[in-house]
C-alpha cells in the first residue's frame, strides 16, 4: 500500500490537485467543518433539521405493517430495515491497527434486506414517500394527524390499481436500480432503471426478473441519470427518483443515524468529548453518506467526525469539496472514474449533498482499487463479512486518520490525541448480500493474485 498523501488546504497547497490527478491515496480534511452543534445549525438554505430526519424515521414505521406482505422476509423483523452494529476485533488486527486508537466496528449494511445495499435506506423511502403520497391524495389512506393508519390497505386491489398507472423510474450503477425497482414494483408501480454501462449483469438480470424494465445506455452514471430524467419530464405519469438532487432519498438515509444511536447505547459505547465516534462512509454521488452523516451530527454535534471513502479513479465529492465554486467532475482533472467499486464510480458529486456537508464533514480519503480488494478478503477472513468492492472503502480510514500526517493534524486540532484509546471506529459496509457466488468468488480470486 502506498503511503498516503496529505494535504490539509488545498488553497493553500495546489499540489494536492496533483496528488489528486496522480490517483494516489490521500486524506484530505475539511477546514470549513463547524463545531457548533448541528441541531442549532441551518444546512446551508435548506433548513433542513433532525425533525426531518425523524419524520422519515416515522414514515418507514407506518409502512412496517405493510412490508412483510409484500417481503416475506420481513416477516422476522416485522417490516423494519436494518442491520446489525459488529464489533470487528480480528479485522482490526488485521488492518493494523493499534488497540491504543481504539475499537473498531461495523456497521453491517452490506446485509439490508430487500436492496443488499445502503440503498435500502434513501430508494425504498422515496418510493414510500411517494405511494403514500399517491394514496393520500386519492383518499385510500388518511393524513398520519388522524392517527395509526392500515397500511396493509396500500397492498389491496384499489391501491394497485392506482399505482399501476404510475411508473418510477431512476439512473443507477445498479445498486440504486436495485432498491427503487425492487420497491416499486413490489408496490405494483411500473419501474425503469436506467443503467451506466458499466453496471454489472447480475443487477440487470435480477431486475428483469422482477419485472422492471432495463434502459441500458452507453455512457456513464451520469448520462444515464440525465437521459432518465428527460424521459420522464414528458411524462405526466412518470415519477423520477433525481440521485442527483433529491431530499427523499437523502432524508431516507439519515433516518439510519436513529437507529444506530440505539444500537451504540445497547452496547454501552459512549460518544462524547472524551469519546469520539469517527465514521466511515463509501461515497459515490453522495447522497448516502450525506444523509447518514447529517443525521449523526444531529444527534452527536462535534462529537461525531465524518469522513467520506472514495476510489482514487472517482473522487467526486473530494473533487467538489475542493473546488472553490462550479460542479466540476473527476474527467476534468484528468482521472478516468474507472473502478471495481461500481457503487461509487460516479463522475460528478451531488450538489445538494456538497452543500448539507459543507460545514459538517471532516474529510475524505481516497483508496487504490486493489486495497479495496484486500479489504474485501480481509472481512472475509477475518469477519466473515460478504461484502462487495464499494462496500471496502472505508477500512482504510482509521489507519489513514491516526497515522498520516493530515490525520494526526486533524487529531491535534481536535485535541483527541488523548482520547483516542476510548475511541469508536465505524466502518460503514455498504452492499454485498446479493451478489452471486461466482461473482463473489472472482472478488476473492482477484484480492488473492493480488497478494492479499
Ligand atoms: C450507492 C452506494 C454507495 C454510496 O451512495 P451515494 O449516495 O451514491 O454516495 C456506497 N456503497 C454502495 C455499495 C452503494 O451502492
Amino acid at each position: 500500500m502506498n503511503q498516503p498523501t496529505t494535504i490539509d488546504n488545498p488553497q493553500e497547497n495546489p499540489s494536492a490537485y496533483a496528488d489528486l490527478r496522480a490517483g494516489t491515496p490521500l486524506l484530505w480534511c475539511n477546514p470549513a467543518r463547524t463545531d457548533i452543534p448541528a441541531t442549532v445549525q441551518a444546512a446551508g438554505e435548506l433548513h433542513i433539521s433532525l425533525a426531518d430526519v425523524e419524520a422519515a424515521q416515522a414514515r418507514f414505521r407506518r409502512f412496517a405493517p405493510l412490508l412483510p406482505a409484500l417481503f416475506p422476509e420481513l416477516a422476522e423483523t416485522a417490516g423494519v430495515i436494518e442491520s446489525p452494529l459488529l464489533a470487528a476485533p480480528a479485522m482490526q488486527e488485521g488492518l493494523g491497527l493499534a488497540p491504543v486508537q481504539g475499537r473498531l466496528w461495523v456497521k453491517a449494511d452490506h446485509s439490508l434486506p430487500v436492496a443488499g445495499s445502503i440503498k435500502a435506506r434513501g430508494g425504498i423511502h422515496e418510493v414510500l414517500e411517494f405511494a403514500e403520497s399517491l394514496a393520500l391524495r386519492h383518499g385510500l389512506i388518511g393524513p398520519a394527524s388522524d392517527g395509526p393508519e392500515d397500511y396493509l390497505a396500500l397492498a389491496r386491489p384499489a391501491a394497485r390499481e392506482l399505482f399501476e398507472r404510475y411508473q418510477v423510474a431512476v439512473g443507477s450503477t445498479g445498486n440504486l436500480g436495485l432498491s427503487i425497482g425492487v420497491m416499486a414494483s413490489a408496490l405494483g408501480f411500473r419501474a425503469a432503471v436506467h443503467m451506466s454501462s458499466d453496471a454489472k449483469e447480475w443487477k440487470k438480470a435480477r431486475l428483469r426478473n422482477r419485472g422492471v424494465e432495463v434502459v441500458e445506455h452507453a455512457g456513464d452514471y451520469e448520462e444515464a441519470v440525465a437521459a432518465g430524467r428527460r424521459q420522464a419530464q414528458q411524462d405526466e405519469f412518470t415519477y423520477f427518483v433525481d440521485d442527483e438532487r433529491s431530499l427523499s432519498l437523502l432524508l431516507g438515509y439519515s433516518a439510519a443515524a436513529l437507529h444506530l444511536r440505539e444500537q451504540l447505547a445497547a452496547q454501552d459505547i459512549r460518544v462524547d468529548a472524551t469519546h469520539p465516534l469517527f465514521v466511515y462512509l463509501p461515497c459515490g454521488v453522495g447522497g448516502a453518506p450525506a444523509g447518514i452523516a447529517f443525521g449523526l451530527r444531529q444527534l452527536f454535534g462535534p462529537h461525531v467526525h465524518c469522513f467520506f471513502a472514495e476510489p482514487t479513479q472517482s473522487p467526486c465529492f473530494l473533487v467538489q469539496m475542493m473546488a472553490d465554486s462550479g460542479n466540476p467532475s473527476v474527467y476534468d482533472v484528468g482521472l478516468s472514474n474507472r473502478t471495481e467499486a461500481d457503487g461509487l464510480a460516479v463522475p460528478r458529486a451531488s450538489e445538494l449533498a456538497a452543500a448539507v456537508m459543507r460545514p459538517l464533514l471532516s474529510g475524505v480519503f481516497t483508496v487504490a482499487d486493489d486495497t479495496l480488494f484486500a479489504h474485501l478478503a480481509l472481512a472475509w477472513r477475518m469477519q466473515g463479512l460478504r461484502i462487495e468492492p464499494s462496500a471496502a472503502a472505508g477500512f482504510s480510514g482509521p489507519r489513514m486518520l491516526c497515522e498520516s500526517a493530515a490525520g494526526r493534524g486533524y487529531l491535534a486540532r481536535h485535541q483527541l490525541q488523548a482520547v483516542m484509546p476510548q475511541a469508536t471506529h465505524l466502518v460503514w459496509t455498504t452492499g454485498g448480500l446479493f451478489v452471486p457466488q461466482a461473482e463473489y468468488q472472482g472478488f476473492l480470486d482477484k484480492a488473492a493474485t493480488l497478494g492479499a
